[in-house]
Order: C-alpha cells, then sequence, then structure tokens
C-alpha cells in the first residue's frame, strides 16, 4: 500500500474516535504485552542475529524496558487522562478550569538499529496510552528485527491502527511528505535535521532523541574501581552502540593509573581473556560503522585491546590513551567499543572545554562530593545526568529521558511519554447566571474597574 494510503487509513480510523476511551488503550496495552510474550524467542533470534545480543542483554535492555513501560502505564493511566483542575481568574468568575489531555492523531515513530525493540515500542507504548494511531518506521539496519516487529504488529492489531512501514531513508521521506499528528524521532542529529524541517512543513509535533558524546568525568576522590567497572559495562553494553553509552572518560591525574588497571580488570572479569568468545560481547552492526571504529585505533595509543575480525564484525573492548583533542575520535559520536581517556589535573579547565562542546545526551560523573558534583551539574548542560554510575538515569519509568540541543529535544518514558504524545488540552466553561460589565465598553468603566484591579494585584 503506498505510504499516503497508509497514512490517510491511520487518520481516518483516528477520526473515528475508536482510540479514545480508557478501556480500548489499556486493551491495547495488554495485547502488546501479550504480543512480546509470544514473540519472544523470534525477537531474541533477531537480536541475536542483527547485533549479536545475548539473549540476557536483549530481555534486559530491550524487552524488559518495554514490559517495564506497559505495566506502568496500566497502572497509571486513569491518572493521566484524567482532566486536572487549574484556578481561573477572578475577573472570570464563577468558572471553572482544566486540563484535558488529548490525542494528536496519527504518530509517526521513526526508529533506529542500536535497541531496534526498545526504541520503537517504547514510544508505541506512550502512543497507545495517550490515545493515538502509529506508524512505525523500523530502521533497515537491523532487518531482522524489522521483520518480526512488523509481523507482530500485523498480527496482534488492527493495520489502521497501528502499522509499521519498512525501508530506508526513501521510504522515510516518502512517510515525512504526509501530515502526522505527532513525529517520534531516535536516530543522529543529521538525520534529526531533515525530519525537524519535514516536521517544520505542517508545523507538526515534535520529539528529538539523537546523542552524541557523553562524557564520563572520574575525580579525584572517585571510588575508582567502582568506576571502572560501571563505565566499562555501560560502555560496552552493545558492543558500544548505545546511545547513553560513555563516549569518553576524562580522568584525574593522581588516579588515572589505578582506574585504567581496574578497567583492565573489570574487561577481563566481564568477558574473559578472549571477548570475541564470550556470549555476553555483541558484534558492530555493519561494514561501514566497523571501519569507521577501525579508523579510530589510529588517533590514539593503544591500552586495551584493538583486536579485531571483520568477517565477524568483531572489535574487541579497545581503551585509547594520549589520544589528541583534534583527532576524529574526540570530534565524533563514536558509538562503538573505542573508548579513549584522557587526563585531567584542572577540573575547571575541564569544565570550560565541556562547555563549549555541543550539549551531550548524557553526562556521567564519579566523586563522593556533593559540591564538586552540584559545580559540574550546574555548570555542565546535558539532557541527564548521572552521578557515580552509567546509563542508570534512563532505566525505568520515574525519570524522563531525553536530550538538549544537539541532543534533541523532547522526553519520555513514564508520564514523560504519554505527555509528549498528548496536547495539553485547556478548557475553560463559565457559569451563565452572572455576567459582570466592566470588561465591556465604554472605556471609562472599563479602566476604572481595571485600575482598581491592579491596585489591589500590587498592594504588596
Ligand atoms: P539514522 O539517523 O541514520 O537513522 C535513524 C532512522 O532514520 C532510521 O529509521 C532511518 O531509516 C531513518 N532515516 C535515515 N535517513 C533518513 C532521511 N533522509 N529522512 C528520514 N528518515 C531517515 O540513525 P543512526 O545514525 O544509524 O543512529 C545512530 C544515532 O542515533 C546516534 O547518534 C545515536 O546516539 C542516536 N541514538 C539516540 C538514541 C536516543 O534515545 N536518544 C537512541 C539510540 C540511538
Amino acid at each position: 500500500m503506498p505510504v499516503t494510503a497508509t497514512v490517510h487509513r491511520a487518520r481516518d480510523f483516528f477520526a473515528t474516535g475508536a482510540t479514545r476511551p480508557l478501556a480500548f488503550r489499556r486493551e491495547q496495552l495488554q495485547k502488546l504485552s501479550t504480543a512480546l510474550q509470544q514473540y519472544e524467542p523470534v525477537i531474541l533470534a533477531a537480536l541475536q542475529a542483527d547485533l549479536g545480543k545475548s539473549p540476557y542483554q536483549a530481555l534486559a535492555t530491550e524487552l524488559g524496558l518495554v514490559h517495564a513501560e506497559i505495566n506502568h502505564a496500566l497502572r497509571h493511566l486513569a491518572r493521566w487522562v484524567a482532566p486536572s483542575k487549574r484556578r481561573t481568574p477572578w475577573f472570570v468568575a464563577p468558572a471553572c478550569g482544566w486540563v484535558q489531555p488529548e490525542p494528536f492523531g496519527v504518530a509517526l515513530i521513526v526508529g533506529t538499529w542500536n535497541y531496534p525493540v526498545q526504541l520503537l515500542l517504547s514510544p508505541l507504548v506512550s502512543a497507545i496510552a495517550a490515545g493515538n494511531t502509529a506508524i512505525l518506521k523500523p530502521s533497515e539496519l537491523a532487518p531482522r528485527t524489522a521483520e518480526v516487529l512488523t509481523a507482530l504488529v500485523t498480527e496482534f492489531f488492527s493495520p489502521e491502527y497501528i502499522t509499521a512501514v519498512n525501508g530506508g531513508s526513501e521510504i522515510a521521506e516518502a512517510l515525512l511528505q504526509e501530515k502526522f499528528g505527532k513525529i517520534f524521532f531516535t536516530g543522529s542529529a543529521r538525520v534529526g535535521r531533515i525530519l525537524m524541517a519535514a516536521a517544520a512543513r505542517h508545523l507538526t509535533p515534535l520529539t528529538l532523541e539523537l546523542g552524541g558524546k557523553c562524557p564520563a568525568i572520574v575525580c579525584a576522590d572517585a571510588k575508582v574501581e567502582l568506576a571502572a567497572r560501571r563505565i566499562v559495562w555501560g560502555k560496552f553494553l552493545n558492543a558500544g552502540q548505545t546511545c547513553v553509552a560513555p563516549d569518553h572518560v576524562r580522568v584525574h591525574r593522581n588516579v588515572r593509573e589505578p582506574f585504567l588497571l581496574a578497567m583492565k580488570q573489570a574487561l577481563l572479569e566481564f568477558y574473559g581473556p578472549d571477548p570475541r568468545r564470550s556470549s555476553d560481547y555483541g558484534r558492530i552492526v555493519n561494514q561501514k560503522h566497523f571501519n569507521r571504529q577501525l579508523n579510530y585505533l589510529g588517533d590514539g595509543k593503544i591500552f586495551h585491546g584493538g583486536e579485531s575480525h571483520a568477517q565477524e564484525l568483531y572489535l574487541a573492548p579497545t581503551i585509547l590513551t594520549a589520544v589528541p583533542p583534534d583527532a576524529a575520535v574526540m570530534q565524533e559520536e563514536i558509538f562503538g567499543p573505542v573508548l579513549p581517556v584522557l587526563e585531567f589535573d584542572d577540573l575547571t579547565k575541564t569544565i570550560a572545554e565541556l562547555q563549549v562542546a555541543p550539549t551531550p545526551l548524557a553526562l556521567y560523573l564519579f566523586t563522593e562530593n556533593r559540591t564538586l558534583e552540584n559545580k559540574i551539574i550546574s555548570e555542565v548542560r546535558s539532557g541527564g545526568v548521572c552521578v557515580n554510575d552509567v546509563i542508570a538515569h534512563m532505566i525505568g519509568t520515574g525519570l524522563p529521558f531525553g536530550g538538549l540541543g544537539e541532543s534533541g529535544f523532547g522526553s519520555y518514558h513514564g508520564r514523560a511519554g504519554f505527555d509528549a504524545f498528548s496536547h495539553q488540552r485547556a478548557v475553560l466553561r463559565r457559569t451563565t447566571w452572572l455576567d459582570l460589565p466592566f470588561r465591556y465598553p465604554p472605556a471609562r468603566l472599563a479602566y476604572t474597574s481595571l485600575k482598581r484591579a491592579l491596585k489591589f494585584l500590587l498592594r504588596g
């Protein structure tokens, strides 16, 4: 079916009002949960084939997160959809006002390949919860997963309600010619700009979940071994192909040596002497990205790792030192298993460098000192912050997840996701039994009343 017809079909279905009742939304969320449980074995196999993702990682970082979103939405949806009362100004009294969340209509959700299930279906949970219809555009770079998700959606949902449209940039560009109620995009800043231009054409509300170079700062007082374990875990999860993975580390000179040794130790513990044999270690998504990672190896001194196997798209977890600031690995988002470690002794200078860099999706800092923590958080901007850990701030439904500046705008997860797919409609209802005259002409009467009201307001 041509994309225009697909979008029109979804729009017509939305117009029937069928997606709005709370019972319908709950039923669809439960259906999605059932579908995911039924499709779990094929989803795990597809993730293994596309990204070498282990079943544990697939459950922990993909399916588990979507189930958590569904459960959370089912638990809180009645409260989220309920109109919330607001105060109204005295000069329209008697009146009552409220905010009524309303679905936008047809939501276009464009996903990417590194967490191809979670990044497509978590926004879908929010879109359903908010009462929209949805068109999903999975990433073509995780083709087996895209295929499985399309089969799931086709089997469990009516096509006018939720549809998956597959293909590369050409199909995405065709979709973007259409008018949507909401566009939700996860991917690169380059394509984010294309989406934003397309959204501008129809003035469509947009959420951009982009990436960036997430820095980790390890201060002199940090618990070094713990910092090393947590950074190694977050960096080499999914072979570094995680938007919130620490992109590089800035470690205080006094703890550099023990930190590097602790990272080496953690790598050995997690993935053994040959990570290629570890079922917990993933693969690079394709040849292009594999070559890009290999090119980074020359940008510094290999402290650990560096081994690769082209046929398997395998690159060992690699730590680089002595990296000059103008090297490509420090200019581009790495998005792979290469971790530059820079040292610092002047935190003010490090902060100044981060202040002029594009705003990252996440900022990580390791310190036991609250004053230092507050200083770094208040002086370095980022989408989110995690102190003494990495990635943990975006797991779960309690905290909104999103970027700022170059890493995007808008957020989701839990209530924030519901809000991202809802228009906060303001409603005011007045009574008709009283109609105070002061706002009506002649102006003299209105002016006197306004003057009196302002005097009352400004009385100190
Ligand atoms: P990408 O931007 O190339 O592709 C993402 C999606 O956009 C795909 O579905 C693709 O088909 C579509 N697309 C490609 N060209 C298009 C075009 N011209 N018009 C419309 N759509 C188009 O994604 P990528 O670069 O492979 O993904 C990696 C980036 O995504 C990294 O920067 C990473 O940090 C970021 N990311 C962000 C998050 C987040 O939650 N903020 C999560 C994962 C990845």
